[in-house]
């Protein structure tokens, strides 16, 4: 088969797929395997309960039933879903926006590669601009999004050391450097991997340097707020003409359903519309429909704050518990938990690299990611990117126990030299 340069970069092993590759035959060969390696949200039962309500009372009915599987929305997504989502955010945040600052995507992730490659990449004038994250590490899924190579740069974080083996990332001012060549600033709040929460203040600072650029600060809220409010420490939601707010679906339950969301003034959201028209023709309609009512009234914070902040504020709790009884005197440290649905491990000194003590728990049959994958547009060789591990708690606790006592297993032979 003969690829162009498109196909050779999509179609090839690229360091995301080859992970993922490997993520799966792993757990194919063994289902057994403890799979702490995912994206996937946790079983919330509050949630599943409103959703199969919602499912059944669509299919009850006959013109719902049709507009699920028999209409093509428009490319910008179901009108009065984008109008309800509008209200909500007006109401509960003041934010003056309308349904022109909505687009619906197929998933927040396709919602990125699209808007990726529209801000940065080669430009009209033969320039190349690059997407920023002002803090490594960051979001797997954006690496290898970009249609030309160099198509991230990234700035190394400052460690804050904390008590009890905590540790948290800020921003770098001192280092952060934007350039001519930067088309967006872009940060994940909650961050996957670390679960770090940036303050408010840091997303105030980097809405200031975006500004002074000209260039938008991209905020993906696919854990954050409003929903599905996977945030457990104090921070303000955080939106304005100058910010393209992503949100998805996905983790309050829905990731089958694929419906992303993003909120951006109106001439980026028609050029996303039309960039969306190409490559999707339209969105799915069981996100918009299953949903829509729940923006009408609120309520889909209030459910969030209910049912799926407390879900994973306990789960946290409950693996670093874990870690503690099982890492004993290692040297270890944990990033604190203020959101997401991952620990991030911190093994200072790690005699081996991420991806070896990654290869020997999936040998154990226990599969994590590697950190080094997560420090996606940092070239330098920072042995911290060879010290971390994303290890994710939206199991239940038995497994997370089960693979937490393996991990630390296997880190203490690779500190005892074996
Ligand atoms: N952003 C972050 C930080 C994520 O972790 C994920 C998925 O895990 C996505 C975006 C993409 O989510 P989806 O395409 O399901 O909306």
């Amino acid at each position: 088969m003969k690829l162009s340069r498109f196909g050779e970069k999509f179609a090839g092993e690229s360091g995301i797929v080859a992970l993922m590759d490997d993520l799966g035959t792993a757990l194919n060969e063994n289902p057994d395997m403890i799979f702490m390696g995912g994206g996937n949200p946790g079983r919330v039962p509050g949630m599943e309960a409103v959703f199969g309500e919602k499912l059944e009372a669509l299919l009850a009915d006959p013109q719902q039933r049709h507009s699920l599987f028999g209409i093509y929305q428009s490319p910008q997504g179901d009108r009065e879903f984008r109008r309800e989502i509008a209200r909500f955010l007006q109401q509960q945040f003041g934010w003056q926006l309308g349904e022109q600052n909505i687009a619906i995507s197929n998933g927040s992730q396709a919602a990125f590669f699209l808007l990726f490659n529209m801000l940065a990449g080669e430009m009209p004038d033969g320039s190349k601009h690059s997407i920023h994250l002002p803090l490594a590490p960051e979001y797997i899924g954006y690496a290898d999004t970009g249609l030309c190579e160099g198509f991230f740069s990234a700035t190394r974080p400052a460690i804050e050391l904390l008590d009890d083996r905590q540790f948290k990332y800020h921003v770098d001012f001192s280092q952060l450097q934007v350039g001519a060549e930067a088309a967006a600033l872009c940060v994940s709040r909650p961050t996957n991997p670390t679960g770090n929460v940036l303050t408010d203040e840091e997303i105030a600072h980097l809405d200031s340097i975006a500004r002074a650029q000209g260039i938008p600060l991209i905020i993906d809220g696919a854990y954050g707020q409003p929903f599905p409010e996977i945030v457990f420490t104090e921070a303000r939601p955080h939106w304005n003409e100058n910010t393209i707010l992503a949100l998805s679906l996905s983790k309050l339950g829905l990731p089958g359903v694929r419906t992303g969301i993003l909120v951006a003034r109106e001439e980026l959201v028609s050029a996303f519309t039309n960039a969306n028209t190409i490559a999707s023709l339209a969105c799915g309609t069981l996100g918009p429909l299953l949903t829509r009512s729940l923006f009408a009234n609120g309520e889909i914070r209030r459910l969030a704050q209910q049912h799926v902040t407390p879900f994973y504020r306990e789960r946290s709790q409950q693996a670093v518990g874990f870690c503690r009884e099982h890492f004993g005197d290692l040297p270890w440290r944990v990033h604190k938990p203020e959101g997401a649905i991952f620990l991030w491990l911190w093994f200072e000194g790690l005699p081996i690299s991420s991806q070896e003590l990654y290869q020997r728990l999936k040998q154990r049959g226990v599969l994590v990611v590697p950190g080094h994958n997560f420090f996606v547009g940092l070239e330098d060789d920072w042995r911290h990117r060879q010290e971390c591990l994303r290890v994710s708690y939206a199991m239940d606790s038995t497994t997370v126990e089960a693979g937490i006592a393996i991990i630390a297993e296997e880190v203490r032979r690779a500190y005892d030299g074996d």
